[in-house]
């Protein structure tokens, strides 16, 4: 893991404040980081990230590569969030395609505005 990614982990268990944001937890052994738009296997890792630069094309008119999207969206802090190992997929909202346009919007507008 790329030291930008440690940094954006550490800020998201702040922002979250050590808690499972779903149950609570706060036994940090069980703390994980789960990713809203998630990367679950190879396959739908890959058909996440064409997803999105499709998505990014189709609202920006920008070609991103696979990389791109990887570091900037995919661990953009508002894709992250304090999840304990048993409620990490409840969190994956890949499935839901007007939440994840909601998400990838509000990370665009974000990236834009740094
Ligand atoms: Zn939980």
């Amino acid at each position: 893991m790329k030291q930008q990614q440690i940094d954006t982990y550490k800020r998201v268990y702040a922002r979250d404040g050590y808690r499972c944001c779903k149950c609570g937890e706060t036994d940090q052994s069980k703390l994980q980081i789960a990713h809203r738009i998630r990367q679950g296997t190879k396959t739908q890792k890959n058909a996440a990230i064409k997803y999105i630069q499709s998505f990014i094309r189709d609202e920006i008119g920008e070609r991103w590569s696979m990389e791109r999207v990887w570091n900037d969206v995919i661990y953009h802090q508002f894709n992250l969030v304090c999840s304990c190992a048993k409620c990490n997929s409840s969190f994956n909202i890949f499935n839901n395609r007007i939440a994840t346009e909601i998400l990838l919007n509000s990370i665009l507008d974000d990236i834009n505005s740094a």
